[in-house]
């Protein structure tokens, strides 16, 4: 254990210190201060909300009570099954019943204590091979705020990442996306985006910025209104460097923010909650099956989600578990240049399951069913490495599938792409040879799959993928598309391609904790005092991804547990 060396400027106390303000930190900090405790939040970025404010928000969580007043048919044995099928040898059984018993638990304290609300998400559970996969029923997603609610601090809200907006800010919730899809088609749809637009570019001039937060920003204002309602502070700009130890445990830690170091004295504990690791390069290296550089991965999560919280509790004896056979949400992603230079990474959500869209290798073939989950998709990516060769994939298209669905950054219809062709991100071919040699791709082995993939297409069949033969892969297909809403022939000149890297969405690698979130050492023993949430904490899937949600959902119970189990409620 590491004693601190820093010489402190002013000192503080408190009950409890939590380290990060994503969905994870404020959900352990609400917990622990409407149960009696007295509770600081220290932030390293000078806004608030983590990679919890440019995510979905959307939480797995089974039997909750949403899917409850559904009429939703799932019990805790199928939950529990099918949670153990997707760990098999990683199924860690006390964590997982922690996490089915206080899973519901926490999502009716936080829609009955703080401002948090949700519904159910329309996301069918990702492994429906597996026993007890639901079609429907245990992911729920976070209903829109209005950000005037948060009062000064409005303007300390994490904005929306630039990828996943349009008109400099304007977010477009899951309840609400057919209505953008279908603008151009319904009066109804156009009316309300059009009143959408407007209410966004007055806030824009009112407020210079948007003040609609959905899925994850909204989460994340709500649940930080709730926290300046309970008196808790949000230390912005305030990093931690080191836990203090006290007699056998953690008593506190040392903060540096704009008025110099902090030594802060946590009477009950302290909880990391640093959002994991995925921006920390030399760790992903370690950890990563495919040992990336920089360039070779490209993580969605903001970027000072460099693993603080996991080092923090290592400088105290904390154990790391590496060893999962998925350490991180993988997301397939592309790099988009910003006109200033910069360069943004854009997680690929909408397309991929579409008909007229296939997904192929440098050599030109196709390598998964392209309407696989994500994470799913991405493993198959991995395994198309090479000796010498990174993992690197097209997503191809015609034009047809381009102006319905878009193409990463190039958005569909009526939103203008051709800049996107200038700027290189967007490839394009009178035909596919064409495409194949201004892409890069090999042009015999793309001309020859598009032709094998056609001939099945025209009558809605993908032999050699089965793809759209599933419920999930017909959740990703687009419903007007008949026979097969996933598979469509590319035959609408000009086509189109996007590289396409392994990304992430963040860690499931983490810290070794128990079922009451407390850290554990190398013995396997807690270390008293602190506790780690979110994404800090290993997954409690064991590496498997179970569906929509499997990061914030344990993330929110484990922080209701954490701050139960400090104020001694548990
Ligand atoms: C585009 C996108 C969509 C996603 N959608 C979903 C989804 O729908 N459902 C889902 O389950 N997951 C989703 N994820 C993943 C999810 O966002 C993360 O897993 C989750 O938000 C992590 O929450 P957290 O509370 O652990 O950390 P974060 O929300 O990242 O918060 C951590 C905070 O800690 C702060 N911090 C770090 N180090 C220090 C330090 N030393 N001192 C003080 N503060 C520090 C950071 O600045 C940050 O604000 C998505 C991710 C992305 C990128």
């Amino acid at each position: 254990m590491v004693e601190p060396m820093l010489s402190t400027t002013s000192s503080l106390e408190t009950d409890v210190l939590v380290i990060g303000s994503g969905a994870a930190g404020l959900t352990a900090a609400l917990t622990a201060r409407l149960n009696g405790l007295s509770v600081t939040i220290a932030e390293k970025a000078p806004v608030f909300g983590g990679t919890s404010a440019w995510s979905g928000g959307v939480a797995w969580i089974p039997l909750n009570r949403h899917a409850l007043a559904a009429g939703i048919a799932d019990s805790r044995e199928l939950a529990r099954a099918y949670i153990q099928a997707g760990a098999g040898d990683h199924f860690d059984a006390a964590r997982v019943d922690a996490f089915l018993d206080h899973g519901p638990a926490a999502v009716d304290f936080l829609e009955s204590r703080t401002e948090a609300r949700f519904e159910l998400a329309a996301e069918p559970d990702y492994q429906p091979g597996l026993p007890g996969a639901l079609p429907h029923g245990r992911a729920l997603r976070p209903v829109e705020y209005d950000a005037r609610r948060l009062g000064a601090h409005a303007g300390a809200l994490r904005p929306p990442a630039r990828e996943r907006v349009l008109f400099g800010g304007l977010q477009i919730g899951a309840e609400h996306f057919t209505h953008f899809l279908n603008a151009t088609r319904s009066p109804r749809s156009a009316w309300f985006v059009a009143r959408r637009i407007l209410g966004h570019l007055r806030d824009l001039a009112t407020h210079g910025r948007g003040m609609r937060p959905a899925t994850g920003n909204a989460l994340v204002a709500r649940l930080a209104a709730s926290a300046f309602e309970a008196g808790i502070p949000i230390m912005l700009s305030t990093q931690a460097n080191e836990l203090i130890v006290e007699g056998a445990g953690v008593g506190g830690a040392i903060l540096e923010g704009p008025d110099g170091t902090v030594r802060v004295t946590a009477r009950r504990g302290v909880v990391v909650a640093c959002g994991g690791f995925p921006q920390d390069h030399a760790r992903r290296q370690r950890v990563y099956p495919h040992r990336p550089s920089p360039d070779e991965h490209l993580s969605n999560a903001i970027a000072g989600a460099t693993g603080d919280g996991i080092r923090l509790a290592e400088g105290v004896g904390g154990a790391f578990e590496g060893g999962l056979p998925n350490p991180a949400i993988w997301y397939p992603t592309s790099r988009v240049a910003y006109p200033d230079g910069s360069v943004g990474h854009l997680a690929h959500l909408l397309e991929r399951g579409k008909p007229g869209v296939i997904a192929v290798t440098p050599d030109g073939t196709r390598f998964a069913n392209e309407a696989l989950n994500y994470h799913s998709f991405v493993q198959a990516l991995l395994a198309t490495r090479r000796e010498g060769r990174a993992a690197v994939a097209y997503y191809v298209c015609d034009h047809r599938a381009l102006r319905r669905y878009g193409l990463g950054a190039a958005r569909p219809w009526p939103l203008p792409y051709r800049r996107y062709l200038r700027t290189g991100y967007l490839k394009r071919g009178r035909n596919v040879r064409e495409l194949a040699a201004a892409a890069g791709i090999d042009v015999h082995g793309l001309d020859s799959t598009v032709a094998a993939y056609n001939a099945g297409a025209r009558t809605g069949r993908d032999p050699e993928f089965s793809k759209g033969e599933n419920a999930y892969d017909r959740s990703q297909g687009d419903p007007r598309w008949q026979p097969n809403p996933c598979v469509g022939p590319l035959d609408q000149p000009p086509f189109y391609a996007v590289e396409i890297r392994p990304g992430d969405l963040g860690t499931f690698a983490g810290l070794r904790t128990d079922a009451a979130a407390r850290v554990l050492d190398g013995t396997g023993a807690p270390i008293p005092g602190l506790f780690a949430v979110g994404n800090d904490q290993a997954s409690v899937f064991g590496g498997a991804y179970p569906g929509g949600g499997a990061t914030i959902g344990p993330g929110l119970t484990f922080a209701y547990i954490a701050g139960r189990t400090l104020a001694g409620a548990n």
